[in-house]
């Protein structure tokens, strides 16, 4: 079965001691997660040497980054790359949040380059996709997500991309409050998975995670969760406070 996933996503939130904090309080409550399920924290760059070391060796917690550069390395002056990621032990990391490729003009093509990197480097990148609103009101947003993972992703073999977990982000509902409908998640979800079959076939892209993310919370996590093809959430806001991301956690499937 594919893995069911929690993922946090703190942005540019909290100081070093309030992360610590957070985790203390997440970890505290020794939710034991199920072998297929995880919990992952996407914690600003400062904080992972000290997320690794809260997370420690408690069964399939792990730590991201929410985000890499897409060149090796060399001479990128307070850029991270993925290879200096890997040499502090982190596994995951986020790539093409919406807020990147808005307000840091990432392209599909640059973000193939980060997927290539991450899977180079021992590193599952965590890709997400989705569509403005104004896209949506057309109803252009299947083919606009098709293009995201077509030009970001499609290109890699089939081995590669079992490695890879996507992230459904629709914009209009990060960080707003309103959240998609089950229904609308269940149908991007189901359209994205339908497309991986195409391109590699139904059993790969039946074991490829497919998270949802948008003003997901206690109070919604359990039934968005509870879709066939919603494999979890990419959490936000709801994750900066430990009582809301500790029910996100169980509402994962079992
Ligand atoms: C996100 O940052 O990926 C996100 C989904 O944010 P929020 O949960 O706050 O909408």
């Amino acid at each position: 079965m594919r893995k069911q996933i929690a993922a946090a996503n703190w942005k540019m939130n909290l100081s070093f001691q309030e992360g610590e904090k957070l985790l203390d309080g997440i970890l505290g409550a020794n939710i034991r997660l199920a072998p297929d399920q995880l919990t992952i924290f996407a914690v600003p760059f400062p904080y992972l040497l000290m997320a690794r070391s809260e997370v420690g060796e408690e069964k399939n917690y792990y730590v991201a980054a929410q985000n890499c550069y897409h060149k090796k390395s060399g001479a990128f002056t307070g850029e991270v790359s993925v290879e200096i990621l890997h040499s502090i032990g982190v596994t995951y990391c986020i790539v093409g949040h919406s807020e990147r490729r808005q307000y840091f003009d990432e392209s599909n093509q640059v973000l193939a380059e980060k997927v290539n990197l991450c899977l180079d480097n021992f590193i599952t990148p965590i890709f997400c996709c989705g569509e403005a609103l104004s896209i949506r009101e057309a109803d252009k947003q299947n083919d606009f997500v098709a293009t995201q993972l077509q030009e970001s992703l499609f290109h890699l073999p089939a081995e590669k991309i079992t490695r890879v977990i996507i992230a459904y982000e629709p914009i209009w509902a990060i960080g707003t409050g309103k959240t998609a409908s089950t229904a609308q998640a269940q149908e991007m979800h189901a359209y994205l998975r339908s497309i991986l079959a195409g391109q590699y076939g139904q059993k790969i892209a039946d074991g490829i995670s497919i998270l949802y993310g948008g003003s997901v919370k206690a109070s919604n996590a359990k039934e968005l969760f509870g879709c066939p093809d919603v494999d979890g959430g990419l959490v936000g806001g709801a994750s900066l406070v430990a009582t809301e991301f500790i029910e996100i956690i169980k509402g994962l499937k079992k």
